[in-house]
């Protein structure tokens, strides 16, 4: 299972695919890209191997300068076309790796107040709950902010939202994520290896940590809202 993003001046997609290869080491059963094509999100995702995505995306191609992408390790909901990342609402996309461990409370409490649920995953009550916030008026970068606090478990997640073609969100808790500075294009992956082909320049986000990625930067924040500086690696070649 593996997570990647990108915010570059290219159609991204066919890197994503590219990562997510070199995460396929990490096992998956399915796996789905999303792009904004003309500022609108949509996606694309497959069961079973990564060949069936490309002959997919092949069919109908994604143009999208920003994306995300992400191989699924099913723990809750089977390995469908359904349940496979990227989770998706009006407001964002969403791709996590690891586990929500409260996300039947959580989901509770928003069925509660009229949310609907698609898919069987812990996942999608991430998307829900930052679409929720978004509703009542947060920007995107708030509307992350309010909703990671409230996340238990072991997960990295990326988010890519509706009609935002300058900003992708990372987060890390419990499991990892990088962040690859390429020249006026920015990447997010699950490790240095993914990233490889596009960059050598990286910060590995620590624990709690969560970023805020434009074309030209990053801004990195820990679990408080603090905005911190985190070292910058050369990855040597061929690694
Ligand atoms: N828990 C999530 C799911 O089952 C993510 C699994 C993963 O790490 O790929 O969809």
């Amino acid at each position: 299972c593996g997570i990647v993003g990108i915010i570059g001046n290219t159609p991204v997609a066919p890197q994503i695919v590219e990562a997510l290869k070199r995460l396929e080491y990490r096992g998956y059963d399915s796996a789905g890209v999303a792009t904004l094509e003309y500022g609108r999100l949509a996606r694309c995702r497959a069961e079973g191997k990564l060949r069936n995505l490309e002959a997919k995306l092949s069919q109908s191609p994604l143009s999208g300068h920003i994306g995300i992408g992400h191989t699924r390790w099913a723990t809750h909901g089977k390995p469908n076309e359904t349940n496979a990342h990227p989770h998706a609402t009006d407001k964002l996309a969403v791709v996590h790796n690891g586990i929500i461990e409260n996300f039947r409370e959580l989901k509770a409490a928003l069925e509660a107040k009229g949310v609907r649920f698609e898919t069987e995953t812990d996942t999608e009550v991430v998307a829900q709950l930052v679409t929720y916030e978004m509703r009542q008026g947060r920007p995107p970068v708030e509307a992350v902010a309010v909703t990671l606090p409230r996340l238990r478990g072991a997960f990295a997640l990326a988010f890519l939202f509706n009609g935002e073609d300058e900003v992708l969100i990372g987060a890390r808790h419990g499991a990892p994520l990088a962040i690859g500075y390429g020249a006026d294009e920015m990447y997010l992956g699950s490790d240095a290896l993914a990233l490889a082909p596009f960059t050598d320049d990286i910060t590995y986000l620590e624990d709690g940590d969560w970023a805020i990625l434009r074309r030209k930067g990053a801004d990195i924040r820990d679990a408080s809202g603090a905005m911190v500086q985190r070292p910058r690696h050369k990855i040597p070649a061929g690694s």
